[in-house]
């Protein structure tokens, strides 16, 4: 029988190739070499997929590609060493060290939506803990995945790391081997068969995952700075298809129609009167994508409550930055993450009513806050449980290289970014070395009466 891709770089894995800190130096300046020489191919294959403006790939993918890649480089010599630990009495004399050792060989399935940065960052991570690694990026970007087949061969060590492109049967194939760790990003749907695939090989996976991210917006705040970083934030974020945009806000009754005013005065700022024609909205990454975001618009007591927006175009794949107020709480928009320009507007009576609203559904991956009130920033810090928290802006807390990036319940299993990428990829393994001294009699049989006397 043929060897199976994974049982393949396990052989090449065992050789100890990719162990040594050159080896993976080696590898990580390669991929920021790809990344300089190819920056504009990348930003070529990302608007082919999702007429993402130039800007928005190089500061969203391109940027914080290149950066974890400097940032690993960086740190990889110190990550690397032992962590001495403390001796126990029960072992004197000896001494004790944790060893950040390679899982071995890794799969790293990625998601469409940011296909470039998605793909390449759990890379570098698993490349840089000593692993071999094979890539599957998302046939939903296909552009973007065949630069990858086309790229990576062309930088890095392509024995010990490997990029298969497909879509559902490939995946299924590459899910029935063993690997050392899966890192999956896309929806919650598919990552339960992920983890299933995985639990045949007792595999531990990583799953980022989405769900709906909240804003809370109170009325105490810098209107104006607030609702332009919303609207970046969202649409700004490939046209809110991206997994840490705002999915909905609350505000309260009282304030709903200033921060509809705000927004539509922004938005036509950044976007003109004509969104569908704006060189720096993202278009929808495919028809069914359309469809299903379409469809829910669709819904005559959806569509009542728009309030901005809410054109499309079919042949653009567009679709224009829409803001609702009150939908109902029971419809698809709702409901489910939207992953879509539409915003919902979900208004209470108090502001305080928002934290137990969020509680009350499934943890998000992001929950943001916009308030001047520090009681109210605090009662969110502590009360609200999600993949993490940003008070006063959007999206940004990934970008810090020093803050875990990853879900919670629903939202994911796991975390990575910075050096959490390179303990995501990591064992650490217990180290005890003894000398032949320190012997306890009472250890050994036979437990005579004089021996459990120290019981
Ligand atoms: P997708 O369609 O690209 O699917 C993700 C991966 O799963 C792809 O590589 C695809 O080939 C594979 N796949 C699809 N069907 C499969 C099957 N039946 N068996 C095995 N593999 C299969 O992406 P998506 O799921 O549409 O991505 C959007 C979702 O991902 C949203 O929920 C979003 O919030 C989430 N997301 C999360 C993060 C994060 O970092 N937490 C980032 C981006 C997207």
């Amino acid at each position: 029988m043929a060897a199976t891709l994974a049982q393949d770089l396990r052989g090449s894995f065992r050789t100890g190739r990719t162990r040594p800190a050159e080896w993976r130096t080696t590898q990580l300046k390669a991929l920021v070499r790809m990344i300089e020489e190819k920056e504009d191919d990348i930003s070529d294959a990302l608007h082919a997929d999702l007429a993402k403006p130039r800007m928005e790939s190089y500061l969203h993918e391109i940027s914080l590609a290149k950066g974890a890649c400097v940032f690993a480089l960086k740190g990889l010599k110190t990550w690397m060493k032992p962590d001495k630990v403390p001796a126990a009495i029960t072992t004197f004399p000896s001494t004790a060290q944790i060893l950040p050792e390679p899982l071995g060989v890794v799969l790293v399935i990625s998601a469409w939506n940011y296909p470039f940065l998605l793909s390449i960052d759990p890379v570098i991570g698993a490349i840089a803990a000593g692993n071999a690694v094979v890539l599957k990026p998302s046939e939903v970007a296909p552009a973007t995945s065949s630069l990858f087949a086309k790229l990576l061969p062309e930088y890095v060590d392509n024995s010990c790391i490997k990029v298969v492109e497909g879509g559902v049967t490939e995946t299924t194939a590459l899910l029935d081997q063993k690997w050392d760790k899966i890192f999956y990003t896309g929806n919650g749907h598919i990552g339960r068969i992920v983890m299933a695939a995985a639990a045949k090989h007792l595999t531990p996976v990583a799953l980022e995952l989405g769900g709906k991210c909240p804003v809370i917006v109170d009325s105490n705040i810098d209107l104006h700075v607030a609702v332009k970083r919303i609207a970046v934030g969202k649409w700004g974020c490939n046209n809110g298809q991206a997994c840490i945009a705002p999915d909905y806000i609350i505000t309260t009754k009282a304030f709903a129609a200033e921060l509809v005013e705000s927004l539509k005065r922004v938005l036509v700022r950044f976007y003109g009167e004509d969104p569908l024609q704006s060189e720096d909205l993202s278009r929808i990454v495919n028809a069914s994508h359309f469809h299903r975001l379409a469809t829910l618009l669709e819904d005559k007591e959806v569509a009542a409550k728009i309030v901005l927006g809410g054109q499309i175009d079919q042949k653009l794949l567009k679709i224009a930055p829409t803001v609702l107020v009150d939908a109902p709480p029971d419809s698809r928009l709702m409901t489910g993450e939207i992953f879509g320009p539409m915003l919902p507007i979900v208004t209470v009576e108090n502001i305080e009513e928002s934290i137990e609203h969020i509680n009350a559904g499934a943890k998000p991956l992001a929950a943001y806050l916009f308030t001047k009130n520090k009681r109210l920033q605090e009662d969110f810090v502590t009360n609200i449980s999600a993949g993490g928290l940003l008070v006063n802006d959007v999206a940004l807390h990934l970008t810090n290289p020093h803050l875990p990036f990853g879900g919670v319940g629903d939202s994911g299993i796991g975390s990575y970014h910075g050096k959490f990428t390179f303990d995501c990829f990591t064992h650490r393994k217990a180290v005890l070395i003894r000398g032949f001294g320190g012997e306890a009699n009472a250890r050994y049989p036979p437990y005579t009466p004089e021996k459990q006397r120290i019981l």
